[in-house]
């Protein structure tokens, strides 16, 4: 008898599994916000968790904007000192972390260096050095008060949350969809990619990582589920000027573009927003520092293009990385 109930629950287990599969179809958006595409793909019932995703992405994009007039982040750059939302000061809380565990290689402060270079509307220009040494006099993380949701900054310095925003609504989303009851889908904010369970096939999803010196090509792949991978690479964003190419990614401490031997830094982590700070500060740091954050953290995982190509992982992804190039390892206990 209790061989035929057993039975008996298995068999509805598979129809109910069976039929909920069935209904499942796949919805996809392209949206762009936060200064990219971006790419959602989800499988359920119906588009309802889809529509829902779109809202949320334009809510924070609002909330981030240092351009728009509403946002949290242009009244603290306007005014100073400011009340934000919970959400707003938990972020740059966050941001600060990242800058306290990365010696400072994190920085929000360094908006101000972004807008001598031009990267804030694309009007490229390369500093003289006495600007950017005067600028660079308002840059610094630990200038920031925060106290509870009143953010205070000096005159001189600004924030920008471009190096954390993408992780942080990749978070919310993931959430947002698990809780409407999504059990597979994956979203793409500009390259910064964060998979929700598995494929429905049952499979991993496969994520490709940009070859940064050829952005046609991969130099590798990835299987991974329910995990963030984010990219920060010298090719996503840059100009050129007498034949110097000078890119997004600045190093805090000289206010030019990070130059630290690496191409490009992607990060897998269960956190999106732990994700993207700790590209954008592994980047600065290059190899060698990253390789000592990883060996005292347990959050994460890495892949390192360095400058002449060479890949770098981490032990962790050892298992789901796939590369026809060769790579070398990083150990635990190296
Ligand atoms: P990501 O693409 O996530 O590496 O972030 C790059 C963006 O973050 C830039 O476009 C800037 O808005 C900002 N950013 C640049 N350098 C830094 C830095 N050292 N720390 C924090 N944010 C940065
Ligand atoms: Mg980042």
């Amino acid at each position: 008898m209790r061989k035929i109930f057993f039975a008996a629950s298995i068999l509805i287990c598979l129809l109910m599994c069976g039929c909920s599969q069935n209904n499942m179809k796949e919805y996809t958006e392209n949206i762009f916000a936060m200064d990219t595409v971006m790419d959602l793909k989800i499988y359920s019932e119906n588009d309802e968790a889809l529509s829902e995703a779109k809202a949320e992405i334009q809510r924070i994009d609002a909330l981030f904007d240092r351009g728009n007039e509403n946002s949290d982040i242009y009244r603290i750059n306007k005014n100073k000192s400011a009340d934000v939302s919970a959400e707003t000061a938990d972020v740059i809380r966050a941001a600060l972390s990242i800058s306290d565990r990365t010696g400072g290689a994190f920085d929000i402060t360094v908006a101000p260096v972004m807008d001598l270079w031009g990267f804030y509307g694309n009007e490229f220009n390369v500093p003289s050095d006495d600007e950017l040494q005067s600028t660079l006099e308002g840059v610094g993380y630990e200038k920031i008060q925060l106290d509870n949701t009143n953010i205070s900054i000096p005159e001189n310095t600004s924030i920008d949350l471009g190096g954390i925003g993408k992780g942080y609504t990749s978070d919310r989303i993931a959430d947002l969809l698990k809780n409407r009851g999504v059990k597979s889908a994956i979203i793409s904010l500009g390259g910064n990619v964060h998979a929700i369970g598995k494929r429905i096939d049952g499979n991993e999803w496969t994520v490709g990582i940009t070859d940064p010196h050829d952005k046609s090509q991969l130099i590798g792949k990835l299987k991974i589920s329910d995990k963030a991978v984010i990219t920060s690479g010298a090719y996503q964003r840059y100009f050129e000027q007498e034949g110097i190419t000078y890119h997004h990614i600045i190093d805090p401490t000289t206010g030019k573009s990070a130059d630290s031997g690496l191409a490009s830094v992607t990060v897998i982590a269960d956190s999106g927003m732990t994700a993207d700070g700790l590209s954008t500060a592994l980047f600065v740091m290059g190899l060698d520092k990253a390789i000592e954050l990883w060996h005292g953290s347990s959050d994460f995982d890495a892949v390192f293009v360095d400058d002449s190509g060479m890949i770098y992982i981490t032990e962790g992804i050892a298992d789901v990385f796939e590369s026809d190039a060769d790579y070398l390892i990083c150990k635990r206990n190296d």
